[in-house]
């Protein structure tokens, strides 16, 4: 990861959609900050006794189009100006997708790999206590987001209907199905990302049964690995990597191995038959579509020009940087911007929300289908953009995206 502020980089990129979209500068300056900023510490009682003060934030970007939508990150890493990034790409994202939502995002700064289960239990109780009256079915819906899980989920509903006396299962999503989770949460967001490169594939005639790299295999690069097969017929996964390091096999990984493999042992390194790679190999890989699925600004100045794929399909939140981009479309690689490729996770979230609060629940198949729905539709919208405007994929979601948040502000007397 290099030294990018990713709030500067988002206002930037609203900067140069609200300029094609002739915005007025009391919109722009509207949309450019968000709406609400909550910054909080609160103690955890640790395990050997002592006591340990966290901090911690919940930011609310825009409402406009509905409450807040988003996940929480325990990162050790995390800062006020990365959650208002995500909290402002949420945005665009819910927009895109067309979802009744606003943006948001929360953090806690803290290590969650050196903490035990009972810690982060309180230390996920002790974030609920300290956001309780902002957060709510009508104002702001958390969800998991890195190293958060639907764990973490259940033990912030069960504290969030503690203090407020009553069920609101609703008030966060991705729970597991027994608390009033969804079906097809948990493979949502590699879900949308495969409908978009199976799109993407289509309209632009590459095979998609060629071969894949995924950079990072947590949740979604894990689904992803499974999914691209399932979903597109075939594939040969090359090349994979995670925090501890990176693997390669020209023949090709099993993605179930590989998944348990990394289940059991905690990292795809060591996966018998690999050969050892950097995590730079990964992305520059001879391959026809790369999945980033790790964190913010992967893909750089300095990598982007190395890269083969001919499809980069975003999981990750905000993966790759401006001057990367402008590299990856000279080289003419389709970029399939995360507010596009990693919205289905957002997008089952909200199905979520509908079937609790008529706590009513779908089967598999129909969240399936409605998923793809919603993300083939997004996609083609993106495209049309983009041939309207000639611009690369990223600035064409954005497009389509703060249009549609400025309208709301705008039929509502906002600006
Ligand atoms: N954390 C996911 C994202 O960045 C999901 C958010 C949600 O479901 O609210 O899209």
């Amino acid at each position: 990861m290099d030294s990018y502020n990713s709030f500067d980089v988002a206002q930037k990129q609203i900067l140069e959609a609200a300029k094609l979209l002739n915005l007025d500068q009391a919109t722009v300056d509207f949309l450019i900050w968000p709406q609400k900023e909550v910054k909080f510490i609160f103690p955890v009682r640790m395990d050997n006794g002592s006591v340990k003060i966290f901090h911690a934030w919940r930011i609310q970007f825009n409402t406009s189009r509905g409450p807040a939508k988003g996940g929480i990150r325990f990162h050790p890493a995390e800062t006020v100006d990365t959650i208002r990034a995500l909290a402002c790409w949420m945005t665009w994202k819910t927009a895109v997708v067309d979802i009744p939502l606003g943006g948001g995002k929360g953090g806690v700064l803290c290590d969650p790999k050196s903490m035990s289960l009972r810690e982060l239990e309180n230390l996920s109780r002790g974030y609920i206590r300290g956001v309780a009256e902002y957060i709510g079915i009508d104002k702001d819906i958390p969800a998991p987001d890195v190293y958060t899980n639907p764990q973490t989920m259940v033990w912030m509903m069960d504290e969030y209907e503690t203090i407020m006396h009553r069920h609101q299962p609703g008030v966060l999503t991705d729970k597991p199905l027994q608390v009033g989770g969804t079906q097809g949460r948990r493979d949502a967001t590699a879900r949308g990302g495969v409908v978009t490169v199976r799109e993407a594939c289509r309209s632009l005639g590459i095979n998609a049964k060629g071969k894949y790299a995924i950079q990072g295999f947590g949740n979604a690069g894990q689904r992803a690995a499974l999914l691209h097969q399932e979903m597109l017929g075939g594939g040969t996964l090359i090349a994979v990597s995670d925090s501890r390091g990176a693997i390669f096999n020209p023949k090709g990984f099993n993605p179930k191995d590989l998944v348990t493999h990394k289940l059991m042992t905690g990292s795809v390194v060591g996966f018998p038959g690999s050969s050892t790679i950097s995590h730079d190999e990964v992305l520059e890989a001879n391959v026809d579509i790369l999945y980033p699925a790790a964190l913010e600004n992967s893909i750089h100045a300095n990598n982007a020009a190395r890269i083969k794929a001919k499809i980069v399909c975003e999981l990750a939140n905000g993966p790759t940087t401006p001057e990367a981009d402008e590299l990856l479309y000279k080289n003419h690689i389709h970029v399939i911007p995360d507010i596009l490729a990693s919205a289905g996770g957002v997008t089952v979230s909200y199905f979520e929300m509908v079937q609790d609060s008529y706590s009513f629940f779908w089967d598999e198949d129909e969240v399936h289908h409605r998923l793809d729905k919603q993300l083939t539709r997004a996609y083609q919208r993106v495209q049309e953009a983009l041939r309207e405007k000639k611009v690369h994929p990223r600035l064409a979601a954005m497009i389509v995206g703060v249009a549609r948040v400025a309208e709301a502000c705008k039929l509502r007397g906002w600006v």
